[in-house]
C-alpha cells in the first residue's frame, strides 16, 4: 500500500449530519448521468444532502438528488454562481466538460473541496494534459503520440507516429470524433470528423500510434483516508472490456492477467493517481499485450466499464467513491466474478418503455439498471444488464442474454 500525506481538508473524515438541516453534509455532483446517479444513491444512504447538476432537466441523477439544477457546467460564471448559491462542502465532477478553472479557484479560496482534486479534473478534461503528465513527467509507457492543430500538422504528426494510428479530438470522450486511420488518404476525413466530434471546437487533435493489444483493462484505483490520517491506495480486481467505436459495450471482472502485467498495471495506476492526488476512485485505462502494459487514460471518477462492480464487489465503485470522498474507509475486494452488458435505446424517442424485463430477470444471477433518461437515441446507453457467475464465461453469457431480452420501444 502506497501512503502519502493527506490534504489538509481531508485530514479527518467529513462529519455526517442530517440532510436539509443546518448540520447537513452537502455534496454537489457536477454531472448527473447514470454514473452520477449511483454515486448519489450511495451518498443518500449515508444521509448526505446531495445536489445534482446537469445540462438537461430530469437527468438520471436529478431524479434521486435532494435538489436538481440545469446549467452548462463549461460556463465559468454559471458554475461559480451555482457553487456560491449551494455552498457544498464537496464538489464532485462526474463529467469532463467543466470549467475547471473555476474548480481550481474554488479550491484555492477554500470555498469547497474538489474530488479528487481540482488539478485532477483540470488535467484530465483534456487529453493533452493527462498524456503529457503520464508520458513526459511520470515516464509511463504510452502509445507514440503527437498533437496537431491543422490538417498540415496532422500529416506531419502521422509521419512521426506511423500508420495505423488513431486521431482523437483532445477534448472528447467515449470515442466521439475518433477515427482509426490506416492510409494517408483517410486523413482529411479524420480531421473533419474530429472537428465535428469534439466537445469544444478547439480544432486540436492527438494522433496516437495504434497499439495491437491482446486485451484492455480498467484498473479501478481508490485513494482513501487510512486510520492514521495518511492516504492509502487500494486496487480493485482488473476489469476487462470490449469497445465498439470507442464506446464500451461489455465488461467483466476479474480479467485474468499474468502476474507481471498485473504488477505493471498497478504500478502505473498507483503512480498516475498519486500524482493527480486527493481522495476518490479513478478508472485507469490500460492496454495489455503479454507482459507489456501501456497507459491509455485515466478518469478521476467512477468509470462506465466499472458498472460491473454493482454485481461483483462488496462495495461497488460508486460506494467506494462515496466513502472515499467522505474520508471513510473502503474495502475494494471482489465478491464473485461478474459481467455487464450495455442496453442501447434502439429508437429515437422520448419517454420510451421497456419490454422483456421479466424475461431478463428470470435468467439466474442477473440484475438490471434502467437509467431513466428522458430521451432515447438509437445508440444512447439507456440501461445495463448485470450478472454474477461461477466464472467470467458464465457471467458474460448471462449478461448478454439479459441485455438481449430487454426491448426498448417508443411509448404507445
Ligand atoms: P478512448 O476514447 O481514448 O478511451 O479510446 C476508446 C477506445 O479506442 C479504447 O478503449 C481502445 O479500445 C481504442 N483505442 C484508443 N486508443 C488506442 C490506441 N492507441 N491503440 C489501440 N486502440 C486504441
Amino acid at each position: 500500500m502506497n501512503r502519502t500525506p493527506p490534504q489538509s481538508l481531508q485530514a479527518a473524515a467529513v462529519r455526517l449530519g442530517t440532510p436539509l438541516s443546518p448540520g447537513a453534509t452537502r455534496v454537489l455532483l457536477l454531472g448527473a448521468g447514470e454514473l452520477g446517479k449511483e454515486v448519489i444513491i450511495a451518498l443518500q444512504r449515508l444521509g448526505v444532502e446531495v445536489i445534482a447538476a446537469d445540462r438537461y432537466p430530469d437527468a438520471p441523477g436529478h431524479q434521486v438528488a435532494h435538489r436538481a439544477h440545469v446549467l452548462n457546467m463549461a460556463d465559468p460564471a454559471a458554475l461559480r454562481a451555482l457553487i456560491e448559491r449551494e455552498r457544498p462542502q464537496l464538489v464532485v465532477p462526474e463529467i469532463e466538460a467543466i470549467a475547471t478553472d473555476v474548480l481550481l479557484q474554488v479550491e484555492r479560496e477554500g470555498l469547497a473541496t474538489v474530488i479528487p482534486s481540482a488539478r485532477a479534473a483540470h488535467l484530465t478534461m483534456n487529453r493533452e494534459g493527462i498524456r503529457r503528465l503520464a508520458a513526459e513527467e511520470l515516464g509511463l509507457p504510452t502509445s507514440p503520440y503527437r498533437f496537431a492543430d491543422s490538417l498540415a500538422e496532422l500529416e506531419a504528426a502521422v509521419d512521426a507516429v506511423g500508420l495505423p494510428c488513431l486521431v482523437k479530438p483532445v477534448m472528447s470522450s467515449s470515442g466521439k470524433g475518433q477515427s482509426k486511420v490506416d492510409r494517408r488518404e483517410e486523413l482529411a476525413k479524420a480531421w473533419e470528423y474530429a472537428g465535428a466530434g469534439g466537445r469544444v471546437s478547439l480544432g486540436r487533435v492527438i494522433v496516437e500510434g495504434f497499439i495491437d493489444f491482446d486485451y484492455e483493462i480498467t484498473q479501478l484505483t481508490v485513494r482513501a483516508r487510512a486510520a492514521d490520517g495518511t492516504t492509502e491506495t487500494r486496487f480493485c480486481e482488473p476489469i476487462g472490456h470490449v469497445q465498439v467505436h470507442g464506446d464500451y459495450v461489455e465488461s467483466w471482472q476479474p480479467q485474468p492477467m499474468s502476474a507481471a502485467a498485473l504488477a505493471a498495471a498497478r504500478d502505473y495506476a498507483g503512480r498516475v493517481t498519486a500524482s493527480l492526488g486527493g481522495l476518490g476512485i479513478f478508472g485507469v485505462e490500460l492496454f495489455v499485450k503479454g507482459d507489456r502494459v501501456w497507459f491509455s487514460e485515466v478518469s478521476p471518477r467512477p468509470h462506465d466499464t466499472g458498472l460491473v462492480t454493482l454485481a461483483t464487489q462488496w462495495q461497488s465503485e460508486f460506494e467506494l467513491h462515496a466513502r472515499a470522498l467522505l474520508g471513510l474507509p473502503v474495502e475494494s475486494s471482489l465478491r464473485n466474478p461478474g459481467a455487464s452488458r450495455v442496453i442501447y435505446g434502439g429508437v429515437d424517442a422520448a419517454g420510451i418503455v421497456f419490454d422483456g424485463i421479466d424475461e431478463a430477470l428470470r435468467i439466474e444471477g442477473t440484475d438490471l439498471r434502467l437509467f431513466g433518461k428522458p430521451e432515447s437515441f438509437v445508440r444512447r446507453r439507456m440501461g445495463v444488464a448485470l450478472a454474477r457467475g461461477d466464472d467470467i464465461a458464465q457471467a458474460r453469457d448471462r449478461a448478454t442474454a439479459a441485455a438481449a431480452a430487454v426491448r426498448p420501444r417508443a411509448a404507445p
